[in-house]
């Protein structure tokens, strides 16, 4: 799933007005990196963001990406889901919203709710210090997850049909 062009634009906008307030350099490379994020909904770890960059620019290399999601979300622009070691995943959309994340495959679904936003959170949580944002995360599994199990009950039983090829696009 893409984000819409007008949406893309503006974060790619916000983006150049956040750097240029924090005299942060924009390489070529740093905007298609923040682009690749930018246009995407499933919260990409560096890996994924790595190779679909590399495919349009094939110099620029795995610490390149790496370093730059940091640079983006130190400046705010990206937050961030998931351990901070390992295989965090970025996330361009900066509006205040929720997440959906299926166990099975880790896809994650941005959803807005304003009944989430108005949640307060328990008096128990400020032994544990400030809350600056509630984030609720509802997790299952994803339809796609859930057919794969229907279409398969007995998964004891190895195919042995050769695989067929997917085209691309
Ligand atoms: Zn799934
Ligand atoms: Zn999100």
């Amino acid at each position: 799933m893409a984000v819409i062009r007008a949406e893309v634009e503006r974060r790619m906008a916000q983006l150049k007005t956040f750097a240029r307030a924090r005299g942060v350099k924009l390489t070529h490379q740093r905007l298609e990196i923040f682009r690749e994020v930018a246009s995407r909904t499933d919260h990409p770890a560096v890996d994924a963001v790595f190779r679909a960059v590399q495919a349009r620019i094939p110099t620029v290399s795995l610490d390149t990406v790496y370093r730059t999601l940091w640079v983006l979300e130190d400046l705010g622009l990206l937050s961030t889901l998931g351990p901070r070691h390992g295989a965090v995943r970025f996330d361009a959309n900066l509006r205040r919203h929720h997440h959906y994340v299926c166990t099975r495959c880790g896809l994650t679904r941005d959803f807005e709710s304003s009944a989430f936003d108005a949640l307060k959170s328990p008096s128990s949580v400020t032994s544990f210090g400030q809350v600056v944002a509630t984030r609720v995360e509802l997790r299952g599994v994803c339809r796609t997850c859930s057919e794969k199990v229907a279409e398969r009950p007995a998964r004891t039983r190895r195919k042995t049909a050769p695989r067929t090829t997917r085209r691309a696009g």
